[in-house]
């Protein structure tokens, strides 16, 4: 089983190098918003849209004409890139039950302030190299790039973008997955509180860090001075660009937490069980709006590094109940949000919340996994009866997964 993943790198690109690659970026916005509107324009006449074959041919018609001389500077592939894009909003946005709004127009960087253009280039007859701390880009030529981490296969694309003041290119490829472990020998499951603190039935707790909270008062303070100072002054635009650099801060430090944390996670167990998390509902919770669901990105990451290592990730239903249940015997009590701790009405057993409910969630995950087919248990060796609850699962046949996307 492969897997598609994403590495982000920074670029260091001279002044001129610069130049080209805004200039691409622009390409790029542009593109998008005349593909747009030949959808929209085509949508009026007969309620049909240009999928990405009609898209491509478009954009070669384009090309030759004098005025549309800037697609023919364009990267083509990087070009078909955009065609492959729109189609794919276009797709979301008109199918049924679309949560994705319908694709929407670009907007330059005067307009908004914003330097949020990006383009993507394509790995064709291995075009794109990364030799001598440089990486080759169509069109653009040798751009330093920061090896932070060495590449572990073959690039497929790069997409290139200025984030948070930094030149930044994210690079996707290949990786196999190792092959799925045949005998598990722990399974763990993981609650996420209203707190927003990842607990786990081994005893892991992972509370959101302080400089995060930190970072995110900063911020507050800086946008209430933003709100004071005149718009578009030397003095606003002075306050918006720190309040960009911290932007980026805090992402890069809520991404690096994120990865860590994941990180423990898979290294504590072979079978890992969350449960599927309702962003609404801890909206609700709180009473305030979660947004940035910082536990959610740890679940995500957890995933796809589970599986690189042929482990198992699990998650329960959505709706399941986990909170409130003995973790002795099972029996259910009603809990208000105040109670962190109760006491079994049946067995006497004092129980933490969180922890029961992770021991709850990796029971349920258990119970599925078994139910599914997806392991069976085996009976624990005389040895390790001793050590009481080590319990040891057996894959009873291999999953197969489909091909998936996600950030590294
Ligand atoms: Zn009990």
């Amino acid at each position: 089983m492969k897997k598609t993943l994403r590495y982000n790198y920074r670029l260091k690109p001279t002044p001129e190098q610069e130049a080209k690659l805004i200039e691409f970026g622009s390409y790029s916005r542009g593109l998008w918003n005349l593909l747009l509107s030949e959808n929209q324009r085509q949508h009026e006449q007969d309620g049909t849209f240009l999928f990405y074959k009609d898209m491509a041919s478009r954009i070669k018609q384009v090309k030759n004409l004098p005025e549309f001389a800037w697609v023919k500077a364009f990267d083509s592939a990087a070009a078909q890139q955009v065609a492959r894009d729109l189609d794919t909003a276009l797709r979301n946005g008109t199918s049924k039950g679309a949560h994705q709004k319908f694709p929407k127009f670009k907007v330059s960087y005067k307009i908004k302030k914003l330097h949020n253009d990006s383009f993507r280039a394509v790995n064709n007859s291995n075009c794109i190299r990364i030799e001598n701390g440089t990486i080759s880009l169509p069109k653009i030529g040798w751009v330093d790039i920061v090896l932070h981490r060495r590449l572990v296969s073959n690039i497929k694309t790069v997409t290139v973008q200025f984030r948070h003041g930094k030149w930044e290119c994210s690079i996707t490829q290949e990786v196999e997955c190792k092959e799925a472990k045949k005998v598990l020998s722990s399974i763990v499951g993981y609650d996420i509180n209203s707190k927003q603190t990842v607990v786990g039935s081994n005893g892991l707790t992972v509370s959101n860090p302080k400089f995060l909270k930190q970072s995110k008062e900063k911020l507050n303070t800086l946008q209430r001075q933003l709100a004071r100072r005149k718009k578009g002054s030397a003095r606003w635009n002075k306050t918006k660009n720190r309040i960009n650099t911290l932007h980026g801060k805090v992402s890069r430090q809520r991404l690096d937490f994120a990865h860590k944390t994941a990180r423990q996670i898979t290294n504590a167990s072979d079978i890992v069980v969350f449960e599927g998390l309702n962003v609404k509902a801890m909206q609700k919770f709180n009473g305030q709006m979660v947004a940035d669901n910082i536990m959610g990105l740890i679940s995500d990451l957890t995933k796809y590094k589970v599986e690189l290592e042929g482990k198992i990730h699990h998650e329960i239903g959505r709706f399941e109940r986990s909170t409130g249940i003995c973790c002795e015997c099972n029996h259910r009590h009603k809990l208000t949000l105040k109670d962190r701790t109760f006491t079994c009405v049946n067995c006497g057993t004092h129980n933490d919340r969180d922890y029961s409910a992770s021991i709850s969630i990796r029971n349920s995950g258990e119970r599925d996994l078994m139910a599914n087919g997806t392991i069976v248990r085996v009976k624990p060796m005389p040895q390790q009866k001793l050590l009481g609850k080590t319990k040891v699962f057996e894959l009873s046949k291999l999953s197969t997964g489909s091909e998936e996307k996600s950030a590294a």
